[in-house]
């Protein structure tokens, strides 16, 4: 164990720093794996780390722990009492720390769990080169899924998946998407598979044409003063059958609600600032739904893995940047532009 005593790890302290940093390898307690990364990914929450200034991070008790919650990687040691996964397995780690015990956690949703800590905030987080983790965190992945493919499904696509059930994409239906970042971006991709029509929405022009690229049907600019306008003749008249808002940004939240039809349904995605809503106007006078959507249930892995195999949806054309652990630094500033696609670290040489 000596010569693998230490470990590469990506740290984001506060006010737009990251560190690559050296810490020891944690050996895995009773019910606990400790996994080989192979990749990771960035994702919209860990730039609220990134921003977030180290005066307000010290006054919140935030830990200096390894930044990330999205990886893949193959097992390489269990804890006491582990029977499952087993070393070598591949694996997925879920990126929500349930008690494990609770209800909400029985029922493969910890997002509900009042104990639930969490990567990176109460442990290290997944942009390190091994990471501990509980045992029932694992999601088996299949030798026809890459790695890549792996830590694209742990939070990103599988956000976009959760969310789209709720959405009830068909080919009959009309869907808009509010915010093209890579949980936006993954929803016009599995929509189109679905079978809906796509209009994605956002302000970055590079986004845009991601969304175009991946399928999309028309793509508009969030700032256009004529954005109703436009999602109302994309629709035909009617205005859209569904939203989903990425972004949570408060236009684009009170446009996904005000671009709906009659008894359409708006899904909440996007964690950000409230918008004011006249519940009479908005709601009751089309009867729409508002529904709220986190991450996806740890018993959805199996259909989703399912869904993007049947479908040979190219989940892979998310990703736009690829960097080495010791590049983060270059890899944050770029995500904290909100042009870009997916952005994966590749811990294989690590
Ligand atoms: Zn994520
Ligand atoms: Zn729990």
């Amino acid at each position: 164990m000596n010569q693998m005593a230490e470990m590469t790890c990506v740290l984001c302290p506060g006010d737009h720093q990251v560190e690559v940093a050296t810490t020891a390898i944690e050996h895995p307690g009773p019910g606990e794996m400790r996994v080989r990364t192979m990749a990771s990914a960035i994702c919209g929450s860990d730039l609220h780390h990134y921003r977030t200034s180290q005066r307000v991070r010290s006054e919140r008790g935030w830990s200096q722990y390894a930044i990330g919650h999205e990886s893949s990687g193959i097992v390489d040691a269990v804890g006491p009492g582990v029977h499952y996964p087993s070393e070598g397995d591949r694996v997925v780690v879920f990126g929500l720390l349930g008690c494990g015990h609770c209800k909400h956690c029985r029922r493969g949703e910890p997002m509900f769990c009042k104990g639930s800590r969490h990567f990176s905030r109460h442990q290290h987080g997944t942009d390190s080169a091994y990471l501990v983790a509980p045992a029932r965190n694992a999601l088996l992945l299949q030798d026809d899924f890459s790695f890549e493919m792996g830590v694209l499904l742990s939070c990103n696509v599988g956000t976009a998946y959760g969310a789209l059930r709720k959405a009830k994409p068909s080919g009959d239906r009309i869907l808009g998407v509010f915010g093209l970042g890579p949980v936006g971006l993954a929803c016009v991709l599995l929509g189109k598979a679905h079978g809906a029509s796509v209009v994605g929405i956002d302000p970055s022009a590079d986004r845009r044409n991601l969304a175009l690229h991946l399928g999309g049907d028309e793509a508009v600019d969030s700032a256009a003063s004529d954005l109703l306008e436009h999602l109302e003749a994309f629709s035909g008249g009617d205005g859209l059958h569904a939203t989903i808002d990425t972004s949570g940004q408060p236009s684009a939240r009170g446009a996904a609600i005000d671009a709906l039809r009659v008894h359409g349904t708006c899904i909440e995605v996007g964690v950000g600032h409230d918008p004011s809503i006249a519940p009479s106007e908005q709601i009751l006078f089309k009867e729409i739904t508002i529904r709220g959507s986190w991450l996806y249930k740890q018993y959805e892995w199996e259909s989703l893995v399912e869904f993007v195999r049947r479908h040979q949806i190219p989940i892979e054309n998310l990703i736009t940047h690829r960097f080495q652990p010791e590049d983060a630094a270059e890899a944050f500033e770029l995500a904290n532009t909100a042009t870009s696609g997916k952005i994966i670290f590749d811990w294989s040489q690590a």
